[in-house]
């Protein structure tokens, strides 16, 4: 195999390859970070794009078994904002300049919640004079149900994958079919179809994981051709199944690393998408995003649900900034952005060039 600084420059990567990137030791790894980082300014620039995350409901009908909020944890006080608590939270997004906002909740298909979204995407786009962009989160839906969410406005989605490796998928969701991995692919196809800008991702440090598996993660984002991806840390939650293999899994640190190493591999493989430091690398590190857009991510989604709400979306432990308003969240973020040595696209939506460039 070619030695770490030759693979350093390659353009295409084999599993092996990005194996012994995802291996590096602390000199080889200072290394990835140096080019990740060149790589990144060189296409997709120093600028990083804000996404206001409002956690409008943590109803869910999914148990999936990693997930603090999945339907069969009765400890869990479910909620559900109104519609003028979005649409505030939306306001403050946008005369904040923030571009856009991240509408994310448990997975619920019902007719009522489908449409009160699609009256939400139009009010969004009145209150904003159609400048917010908006991105959805709300799991697997028909494709008729992403037709019409797309025709009321939003023009950005996140499914994350969790794992591509359908094995390992199977074994960290129920065994059924409203849980399979062929249903997450196929609404993942069906979203491309629909014209999205796709979003996907996967959980690094899953008990039964291993390095390989990331490796294929990394060749599965580039085999479907996705347009942003948001991954970070498995952490535990002590009230879901999942927790049992606890004694398995990597360290903390080690998950926060090897997220960290993630992120700069995935900028050299695809170079030109949108890659979110996710929020669960701050539940390690305190400075855990604000590391990632240092080596490749380019994207952060400040969290503007309202403060009484948030104790009851903890999807893992030590969630962060659980008491913080969105005002505070967002001087602090300001701050901690430009340390880390970037500059804020303020009221850009910030899409993926990837995007563009396949359309
Ligand atoms: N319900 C939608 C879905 O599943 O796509 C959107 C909300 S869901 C809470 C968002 C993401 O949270 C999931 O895709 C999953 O990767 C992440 N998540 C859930 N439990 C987690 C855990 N214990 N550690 C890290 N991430 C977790
Ligand atoms: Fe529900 Fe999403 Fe959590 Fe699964 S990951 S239980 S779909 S909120």
């Amino acid at each position: 195999m070619k030695p770490f600084t030759d693979i350093l420059q390659n353009k295409e990567f084999t599993r092996e390859e990005l194996v012994k990137l995802l291996s590096a030791g602390d000199e080889e790894r200072r290394q990835l970070f140096v080019q990740a980082q060149l790589v990144k300014s060189e296409t997709v620039g120093n600028k990083v794009y804000l996404r206001g995350l409002i956690e409008f409901s943590n109803k869910c009908g999914k148990d999936c078994l990693y997930c603090g909020i999945r339907k069969n944890n009765n400890k869990v006080v479910r909620y559900e904002l109104t519609d003028q608590e979005i649409l505030e939270a939306c306001r403050f997004a946008w005369l904040n300049r923030f571009g856009s906002v991240v509408l994310q909740s448990g997975e619920i298909s019902s007719p009522t919640f489908v449409k009160r979204i699609d009256l939400l995407l139009q009010k969004i786009k009145e209150l904003s004079n159609g400048e917010l962009g908006i991105t959805l989160s709300c799991g697997e839906q028909s494709a008729e149900t992403y037709q019409q969410w797309r025709q009321s406005g939003t023009h950005r989605y996140l499914l994350r994958i969790e794992s591509s490796n359908p094995e390992l998928y199977r074994k960290i969701h129920p065994d059924n079919d409203f849980h399979s991995y062929e249903r997450r692919i196929q609404a993942i196809r069906d979203l491309k179809e629909c014209g999205y800008q796709v979003g996907t991702g996967v959980m690094i440090g899953l008990p039964f994981q291993t390095v390989y598996d990331l490796a294929d993660d990394l060749l599965f984002f580039k085999a479907i051709e996705v347009d942003m991806v948001g991954m970070g840390p498995y952490i535990e939650h002590e009230d879901t199944p999942l927790y049992e293999f606890r004694e398995m899994i990597k360290t903390k640190q080690e998950r926060f690393d090897l997220a960290l190493k993630m992120v700069a591999t995935l900028r050299l493989l695809m170079p030109d998408i949108n890659i979110a430091a996710a929020t669960a690398l701050q539940a390690i590190d305190p400075a855990g995003r604000e590391k990632a857009l240092t080596i490749g991510a380019n994207i952060i989604m400040p969290n503007l649900t309202p403060c009484e709400y948030r104790k009851e979306y903890q999807l893992y432990e030590d969630k962060p900034c659980l008491d913080e308003d969105a005002e505070m969240c967002r001087n602090c973020l300001e701050a901690r952005i430009e340390l880390a040595g970037c500059e804020i696209g303020y009221s850009e939506w910030g899409d993926s060039k990837h995007f563009k460039r396949r359309q």
